[in-house]
């Protein structure tokens, strides 16, 4: 089966950094792919925005870290560099209405107690992990008991302490942006270890959150689209997929036909779509049943960079309930310009929050993080930007999907399953730092293999393979067996020929 000459070889849905990797690994082997995208722009949930007051923003994705190796690649190939967050003053834990100055990835515990409580979760946690497959969660000794519970239940199970369960609590919710009854404990511990750990995940130096790209992560998918030229096609919504022909034809205004289609969106993002044939069972209702999370993330701007004079780097953790940012990072800019902070509006605190104006969440923000750094300065922003991910209808909420309890068992194995001729990536379905950039990556460029018009490596030109030439008697000697069968009947027809010389000269046989 050909596509017709005016087609693509394969359709990748969304322009993503996982559609776009998907589609710049089919290119590569000389194929000719092409990438519909919903939106104006490529990039989907990172999303940098250039402005005389920020020089850029990221307002979406942003961190990367050590382990992250493809995100990586892909940023030295196109020569985007790295810098590293700032870390190098002292952290501040706010708690019960005090600032607690730290330095390491996780806030020090005093009460005894409280620190073995502290020191057994996160250790629990790992433990935990290890017991569970990075490809196949579902098969952990523990998934069925595990994806029963949530992390709330979790915890209670574990925590003796309730300053444990409270900083546990946002543990989740920064991870995952979402709360710790909504997630499977099976869901978070695997989403936990894929990632690297505890340590890995929640760190900034030697963790997921050490290093942004100068100039923005968007440029990442840029220079994919840039690429890919003609091969991505903006404003191009994709609402029905049809695999009943010879070809898979997929419509947005337009009808295109295919040999193959690489979804790469969000699962839960599937229900905007209509498939003919209608998707399977498990997968119909996967798509129903894995929810985003809920995140704004908000940028303060100010003249100068009084944190850093305090002492402070700008990482704070903030446990109080009516403060609106769990966690911050200083966002200045490497060169020490646009002196600024980025903080995360998380999961219960988001839906909360979505309902007030602009202007009154940047005053929230700046009253919390007057408090927790005790400075005045914080009161007077020069310039905000903010992005509430829960209205981007082609993302519905962020930084990614998550499982309730009961779901990764029963649906998990159909996450990533072919469905006739339709491959799936999105950040969803990776194995190594799922829900990141990295899991982005990795997810387009394993479902650009998986797709059977994958052609293999091509052959190296400097060590070649040559054609071994066989001789004709190589061709036509025979085996021991034929020749045993040979020699056995030409013995046969030797004795017949002697005996039937013998019969002729004594008259036995009749003359002619
Ligand atoms: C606030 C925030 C903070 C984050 N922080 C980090 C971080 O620090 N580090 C990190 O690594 N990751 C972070 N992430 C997550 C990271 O951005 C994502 O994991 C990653 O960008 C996902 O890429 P993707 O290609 O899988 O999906 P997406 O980026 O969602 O791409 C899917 C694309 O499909 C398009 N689409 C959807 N439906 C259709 C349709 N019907 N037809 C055509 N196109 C469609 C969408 O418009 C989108 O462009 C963050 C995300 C957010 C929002």
């Amino acid at each position: 089966m050909t596509a017709p000459s005016n087609s693509y070889d394969v359709i990748v849905v969304g322009g993503g950094i996982s559609g776009l990797s998907a589609a710049k690994l089919l290119k590569s082997h000389g194929l000719n792919p092409v990438v519909l995208e919903a939106r104006n722009r490529v990039g989907g949930r990172t999303f940098t925005v250039q402005n005389k007051e920020t020089k850029w923003v990221d307002l979406g994705g942003a961190y990367v870290g050590p382990t992250q190796n493809r995100i990586l690649r892909l940023a030295k190939e196109y020569n985007v560099q790295t810098y590293k967050v700032n870390e190098q003053e002292r952290l501040v834990h706010y708690v019960e209405g005090k600032s607690y100055p730290f330095r390491g990835s996780l806030p020090p515990i005093w009460n005894p107690i409280a620190l073995l409580d502290f020191n057994n979760l996160f250790r629990t946690m790992d433990e935990m992990g290890k017991e569970i497959p990075r490809e196949a969660p579902w098969r952990a000794p523990h998934a069925e008991e595990w994806d029963k519970m949530s992390m709330l239940q979790l915890f209670e199970k574990i925590c003796w302490t309730s300053a444990v369960r409270r900083f546990a609590t946002l543990f989740v919710n920064v991870n995952v942006t979402s709360e710790p009854h909504e997630v499977s404990a099976l869901w978070f511990l695997w989403y936990v270890k894929q990632c690297g750990g505890t340590m890995r995940i929640f760190s900034v130096s030697n963790g997921g959150q050490e290093r942004k790209f100068v100039g923005g992560s968007n440029q990442i998918s840029g220079f994919m689209a840039k690429e890919l030229g003609d091969g991505v096609k903006l404003e191009s919504p994709v609402y029905r997929i049809d695999q009943s022909g010879d070809l898979v034809v997929v419509e947005t205004l337009d009808k295109q036909p295919t040999r193959y289609v690489i979804v790469a969106t969000p699962p839960s993002l599937n229900l905007k779509m209509h498939f003919n044939p209608e998707l399977p069972p498990l997968r119909n209702q996967l798509i129903h049943r894995v929810p985003m999370g809920s995140v704004i993330k908000c940028m303060v701007y100010y003249k100068e960079n009084f944190w850093r004079k305090k002492g402070y780097c700008g990482t704070m953790v903030i446990e109080e309930e009516d403060a609106p940012i769990g966690l911050t990072l200083d966002d200045t800019k490497p060169d020490g310009s646009v002196p600024a902070i980025m903080g995360f509006i998380l999961a219960r605190k988001c839906r909360k929050l979505s309902g007030l104006t602009k202007e009154e969440r940047l005053k929230k923000i700046c009253e919390i993080y007057a408090r927790v750094l005790d400075s005045e300065e914080a009161l007077h922003p020069v310039h905000y930007e903010e992005k509430n991910w829960c209205e981007e209808e082609y993302s519905g909420g962020c930084y990614t999907a998550y499982f309730p309890p009961g779901i990764l068992t029963q649906y998990g194995k159909v996450l990533r399953e072919p469905v006739g001729r339709l491959y799936f990536a999105g950040t969803e379905t990776a194995t190594e730092w799922s829900g990141y950039m990295e899991g982005a990556v990795q997810a387009g460029e394993r479902a650009a293999r998986e797709s059977e018009i994958w052609q293999p490596e091509p052959e190296s030109v400097e060590v070649p393979a040559l054609p071994f030439v066989t001789s004709f008697w190589e061709r036509n000697l025979p085996s021991v067996g034929g020749l045993l069968k040979l020699t056995g009947v030409s013995a046969l027809l030797t004795l017949a020929t002697a005996a039937g010389l013998v019969a002729y000269k004594k008259g036995l046989l009749p003359r002619s």
